[in-house]
């Protein structure tokens, strides 16, 4: 017979199972991929085809490839560098769902820092999830990730993070921070390897002009702004000239030839590729905000923001209209379709010609849903 302190143990053990696993499933969930529905003319290939050992490490991901009918020059665009950075990675997703090359090439890789997806940052209580709604009524979701590679393939991080061919010292956390890796070393953390295989893919596809798209707070002075490396700033000037007149305002800013390990720098200064970065502000990430909740990612109002933007401290307009997502969306789409013209009209051998791009009224008219593909 058992023991009735015997059967109370039991059936404690057994409630505690219970809690457990139902909480694990919606830990475990958190690792599923969101997943991409490329429009026609795609290929999938992965990121470890340019270094090998990325596969199976929760760092791999997928790079989308289309090819134009007619010769031309490579665009390469990196979205999710930091998985908290929504409308860069939508930008990219959009991308893969909706652009028609007609002439070069395009290669997407939607979710740059995979990993960072899997995770959220500790103490920002963000969402988890961005819901959209489609227009045949079918939903698709997005993760809203943290700014590092995760804690589950990169652990134990240094007190002190040193860049290795400059010497640079940053935080140790800066380690976990794929922005912070370029060039990257085949050898080196998690991180540096990541960057190390971006780098590769830039090299071997002889890529002529990449992004790499990004959003920071609004307080942040490098907010709707496109950051240029000292071989883009004419291309940069033509396209911000170009978007002025469709009344998209975007600040032109120099990539600092002494700050170490950021793509707009490394890629220029390490592949023949000609690279821009661009930034869009996305209040659910700053500092001054308060309840941070899937509508204030979508509508980026927040009334702290209000409140700054009247004493005058953001660096971009704001009233309370917010920043919706589709607005953040649509003007990273737009940015990057005027400097790959622009790109294209200075360079006409290395040109690319890409068809099919929701413009920026349309975003904001029609939102995000309207151009996501119906996985059904
Ligand atoms: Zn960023």
């Amino acid at each position: 017979m058992m023991g009735k302190e015997r059967r109370s143990a039991l059936l404690m053990l057994a409630l505690a199972a219970a809690v457990c696993l139902w909480a694990s499933r919606d830990f475990l969930a958190m690792r599923e991929r969101d997943r991409v529905f490329p429009a026609p003319g795609f290929r999938v290939e992965m990121l470890s085809s340019y270094l090998p050992d990325l596969k199976g490490t929760g760092m791999d991901t997928e790079v989308y490839v289309q090819e134009g009918p007619e010769k031309g020059g490579t665009v390469f665009v990196l979205g999710g560098t930091h998985p908290n950075e929504p409308a860069g990675y939508l930008a990219a997703v959009l991308l893969v769902e909706n652009a028609k090359v007609r002439r070069g090439r395009l290669m997407v890789v939607p979710f740059g820092n995979a990993s960072g997806f899997t995770h959220n940052q500790p103490q920002e209580a963000s969402p988890n999830r961005l819901t959209f709604q489609l227009d045949d009524g079918s939903m698709r979701t997005f993760r809203y990730g943290s700014r590092d590679v995760s804690p589950l393939v990169m652990w134990p991080v240094p007190d002190v993070y040193v860049h290795k061919p400059s010497g640079q010292s940053l935080s140790g956390n800066e380690s976990r921070n794929l922005n912070r890796s370029y060039p990257g070393d085949p050898d080196g953390s998690p991180a540096e390897r990541l960057g190390f295989a971006i780098m590769e893919l830039l090299r071997r596809e002889e890529v002529s002009v990449a992004f790499d798209l990004h959003e920071a707070s609004p307080e942040y002075p490098v907010v709707d702004a496109i950051v240029a490396h000292e071989k883009g700033m004419e291309v940069a000037a033509a396209a911000a000239m170009d978007l002025k007149l469709e009344g998209i305002e975007m600040r032109l800013e120099p990539s600092p030839k002494n700050l170490r390990g950021l793509s707009h720098r490394e890629w220029g200064d390490g592949t023949g590729a000609v690279p821009f970065l661009i930034e869009t502000a996305n209040p659910s990430q700053g500092r001054l905000r308060g309840r941070t909740d899937e509508r204030l990612v979508k509508t980026g109002l927040d009334k702290a923001y209000l409140k700054a933007s009247s004493l005058g401290r953001l660096f971009v307009p704001y009233d309370q209209g917010g920043k919706p997502l589709d607005e953040r969306v649509g003007r990273q789409l737009a940015t990057l379709s005027a400097l790959v013209s622009a790109f294209s009209m200075f360079d006409q051998d290395r040109g690319v010609e890409i068809r099919g791009i929701p413009s920026y009224q349309d975003v904001m008219s029609r939102g995000i849903g309207h151009f996501l593909r119906s996985g059904r």
